[in-house]
């Protein structure tokens, strides 16, 4: 099966840099098959209904004119909280006219794909559902960093999945997401692991832990041992989920995203490249996030290089984000140098710094002809 994954990336490799006309306009009868998507915030629209809607339709009309194929909203679990509890209104006000709904419909009229984006470890504040009994939650599965444990402190900010409850309680609200929203596809987990290192010594980490090497967590945080324990809760996250999907028909196209680099982010728990060579990934979502060219195609060949032949990868272009933004002539470069590399699509960071500017320019350039979404799986 890899294998087959392999040849099509290969194949695909020839077709971009033998055949660069492929996506002239002259040559329709070649059907190009790329991913083409957007990180999206619902929070971008207005939280008055008639306004917001307008918004969203607009949104996506201009990313289809565009011949974009993708957009990946970002949901938060307050969102899902606020469609039936008034409580978290504030927190997600766009609830309440149902942004996601409305999106997915939106998207699903002009065959562009959605796939919700969702973090099961981090973005998470005391106030979130999965920390309120109310919601089923329980605030005994937040995850403290070494610097809140000594200092006595809980900030509350991340989930830690190795609570089996806390695991069950992430992917039926996940499941939740796919029986209100039958037309979305995919599900695309945020940087599946901790936000920050020196992460988890809560009370069920530093007892396992202890179990299994018989010392202390807090002693021994940044060693080996640790490393593969923070990955465990994770990695059981995923495969479960991956485990869900499966069973789902249509099945839903599974991706993770993270940095180019797998040793760095595997620190966090993010062992994504682990869950590719098992084939749980459908496709890799790699952040190589620099205005520079240079920086840019050195981390996308890094993550190819460790990626490739065990699943797609689509790679993140940063538009604007909190570390910079690229400018229009390097973002164009960049959709050239991904594709020549053996990239299967380019997503961008995000809807908000995309102007019309950016769109006629993709529209008149690496875009010019319309492209379907790549079959990830045989
Ligand atoms: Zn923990």
């Amino acid at each position: 099966m890899r294998k087959i994954t392999f040849l099509v990336c290969v194949a695909s490799f020839i077709s971009f840099t033998q055949f660069p006309d492929t996506f002239a306009a002259d040559a329709p009868s070649q059907e190009i098959k790329e991913a083409r998507g957007v990180w999206l915030h619902l929070t971008d629209f207005s939280t008055n209904a008639a306004q917001g809607k307008l918004e969203v339709r607009q949104a996506v009309e201009r990313f289809a004119k565009a011949n974009f194929n993708l957009i990946m909203p970002w949901v938060l679990s307050e969102y899902v909280a606020a469609l039936t509890d008034t409580n978290y209104l504030s927190a997600a006000p766009t609830a309440a006219w149902d942004a996601l709904g409305e999106l997915v419909r939106e998207a699903h009229q002009r065959g562009i794909q959605v796939h919700i984006w969702y973090s099961f470890t981090y973005y998470k504040s005391p106030r979130s559902p999965e920390f309120n009994p109310k919601h089923g939650g329980n605030p005994g599965w937040a995850a403290r960093s070494l610097g809140d444990f000594k200092a006595e402190k809980n900030s509350m900010t991340d989930v830690c999945p190795l609570h089996p409850e806390a695991r069950q309680w992430e992917l039926k609200l996940i499941e939740s997401l796919l029986e209100r929203y039958p037309q979305v596809s995919g599900i695309h987990i945020e940087e599946p692991g901790f936000g920050y290192p020196q992460s988890c010594v809560c009370e069920l980490s530093r007892s396992v832990f202890k179990n299994m090497h018989g010392r202390e967590l807090a002693d021994m945080i940044d060693s080996p041992e640790s490393e593969d324990f923070r990955c465990i809760g994770t990695t059981e996250f995923i495969r479960q989920l991956r485990g869900r999907l499966q069973h789902r028909k249509p099945q839903p196209v599974f991706s993770v995203n993270g940095g180019p680099h797998w040793r760095g982010d595997r620190r966090l728990g993010r062992d994504w490249k682990h869950w590719a060579e098992l084939g749980w990934l459908d496709y890799y979502a790699s952040q190589n996030y620099s205005a520079n060219f240079g920086t840019f195609s050195s981390y996308t060949q890094t993550n190819l290089n460790d990626m490739k032949s065990h699943c797609p990868v689509f790679v993140g272009i940063g538009v604007k984000w909190s570390g910079g933004e690229t400018a229009l002539p390097v973002i164009l470069r960049q959709v050239e140098e991904a594709r020549k590399l053996g990239a299967k699509g380019v997503l961008f960071f995000s809807a908000k710094g995309i102007t019309e500017e950016h769109l006629a320019a993709l529209k008149n350039g690496p875009f010019k002809t319309s492209a379907t979404f790549p079959l990830l799986r045989p």
